[in-house]
């Protein structure tokens, strides 16, 4: 993402911060900006090296605290196969998300099928199970790395 978008992607989330009336402390800002910058999705102790060059103090629960925020506010998907963290570009509204994860380069796409979303609630309502929360994490080679090869 440029750097322009990053700032304007921030500027966003603060102000759905203040609108449901949540604080985005500076390390909180910290953590959206370093997300902002990655290629691909992080891990938590990746994220808390870079933190400490602008919070030299941070320590594990620093990070782990900023994270569940973001998480929260849906500014941040966690990706479970690999536990780490990508951040979302369409947080302003709830949607279903699909990620498509390289395991060669590590960078993340989200597609948002609805369809996806309706057919694992489908499937889920047959077994009397109530969904509150799913992400379909699919592992391949990105396009780039495939053109990349030949
Ligand atoms: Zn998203
Ligand atoms: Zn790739």
């Amino acid at each position: 993402m440029s750097k322009k978008s990053a700032e304007k992607l921030l500027s966003t989330a603060e102000s759905v911060c203040t609108q449901r009336g949540v604080r985005m402390t500076p390390t909180r800002r910290e953590v959206f900006s370093i997300l902002s910058r990655q290629p691909g999705a992080i891990g938590a102790y990746d994220l808390l090296d870079l933190l400490k060059e602008a919070v030299p103090n941070a320590k594990p629960p620093t990070i782990y605290r900023a994270l569940d925020f973001l998480q929260e506010q849906g500014f941040v998907h966690k990706i479970s196969s690999s536990n780490s963290y990508v951040l979302c570009t369409h947080f302003e509204k709830h949607h279903p998300a699909q990620m498509l994860i390289c395991n060669q380069c590590g960078s993340v796409q989200e597609t948002h099928s609805e369809q996806i979303d309706d057919a694992v609630r489908i499937q889920a309502t047959k077994h009397g199970f109530d969904v509150q929360h799913q992400t379909v994490e699919a592992h391949g080679v990105c396009n780039n790395c495939q053109t990349a090869k030949h």
